[in-house]
């Protein structure tokens, strides 16, 4: 939703070309949310989803801590007044001379899911405290993150065993459910394996502490999703369920679910035209498409709510695209966008639940266009 803050500051600074507008008022509702939802758990939020350094800075002194996947993201998170012992270094694909440097930076948390990764933080980071993440199926998530990440519990056991064995301190267990994640039960599921991880090496006479369940909060664009006090206490039940009254240290990485309802993208059309005169769906071409921070409407996966003056006017299906030469640069097509028949070119369009994974996905210059421009206020 566009605050009236947002509003207003569209309505005096008239922003030329497209650009993000991120309310820090938002933010900070969304992160005392998170707390009061989760109050056992510690925040680390999930840098890569909007690192604008207002918004590090805000969570920073508001207690939150960070989920960084660089070095750079390391440097931003402290450049905003994170200290180290707040950040954790979440890739599990990382070269050996960055975590050198995370080291001598004074991070000492760090995500793994394979011995070889283990075998590299021995060595760069010696006694430092590594979680290894499992794998997730993904299921119930409108951006799934598939395969890619983690490994199988049986696996996880291995790689913390290997991790105590070269002298670091085999610390807990991490998943990510997929982000946008509306299914409640997602973390139950991925809970029964970290447990699993757990028992296996508790038998084994080797202690984990710590369970971190990652991002995949969503926030809400065309559909209502629960509040973050309903995903606390499907989290809470779960962790009882599994863990007894011993439940471990918990950390949450919001991403999506921390920003992505404090932005809105103000875009104008540029053109609304037809392939053939009998064609009853018309293209609407924007100055903002997949190039430009719309990368997640990729496969059509996320659906922004978009706002025109006119939308108390009868709508008709269109296709959406971008602005640049690239047939790929189209964001809906196989579900068509209903818009105001009487959508105009030059009119101004508002893109709700902008402030997540949109600022860091638009490219340097493709075709002259600039990155999105942001505004934090
Ligand atoms: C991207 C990411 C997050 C944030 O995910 P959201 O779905 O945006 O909340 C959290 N943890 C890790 C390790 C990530 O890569």
């Amino acid at each position: 939703m566009a605050t009236q803050r947002i509003l207003d500051f569209l309505a005096t600074r008239r922003p030329s070309g497209p650009c993000l507008v991120v309310d820090l008022d938002v933010v900070r509702d969304n992160f005392r949310a998170f707390e009061k939802a989760m109050p056992e758990s510690k925040i680390y939020y999930a840098v890569k989803a909007n690192p604008a350094p207002e918004i590090l800075r805000l969570l920073a002194s508001m207690g939150s801590s960070f989920d960084t996947a660089s070095v750079a993201e390391i440097e931003m998170a402290m450049d905003a007044g994170a200290p180290a012992e707040r950040i954790s270094f979440g890739n599990t694909i990382k070269k050996e001379r960055d975590i050198a440097r995370a080291f001598e930076l004074g991070i000492r948390l760090f995500a793994v899911d394979s011995v070889e990764e283990v075998e590299k933080i021995a060595r760069a980071a010696p006694g430092a405290r590594v979680f290894c993440r499992v794998l997730t199926d993904g299921e119930g998530a409108e951006w799934p993150l598939s395969r890619k990440f983690g490994c199988v519990p049986a696996m996880a056991v291995d790689v913390l065993r290997q991790a105590k064995v070269l002298g670091l301190d085999a610390y807990g267990v991490s998943f990510h459910v997929g982000s946008q994640q509306v299914d409640l039960s997602a973390w139950d599921r991925a809970l029964t394996d970290a447990k699993k991880v757990f028992a296996s090496l508790a038998e084994e006479g080797i202690t984990l502490g710590m369970v971190n369940m990652g991002g995949g909060f969503p926030t809400r664009y065309l559909r209502d999703v629960p509040a973050a006090q309903a995903y606390g206490q499907a989290i809470f039940e779960a962790l009882s369920k599994h863990f007894g009254n011993n439940i471990p240290e918990t950390i949450i990485e919001p991403g999506r679910g921390m920003v992505g309802n404090a932005g809105v993208i103000k875009s104008e059309v540029v053109l609304i035209s037809k392939k053939a005169d009998n064609d009853n769906v018309r293209w609407v071409f924007l100055d903002i498409g997949k190039f430009g921070g719309l990368a997640e409407t990729m496969d059509e996966a996320i659906r922004y709510p978009i706002v025109t003056e006119r939308d108390a006017d009868e709508k008709s299906p269109c296709v959406l695209a971008g602005p640049t030469c690239d047939s790929a640069d189209v964001m809906y097509e196989k579900t068509p966008y209903p818009l105001p028949l009487s959508l105009t070119i030059g009119d101004e369009v508002l893109i709700e639940g902008t402030g997540a994974y949109t600022t860091t996905y638009s490219s340097v210059a493709f075709n002259g266009f600039e990155p999105l421009r942001s505004y934090v206020i």
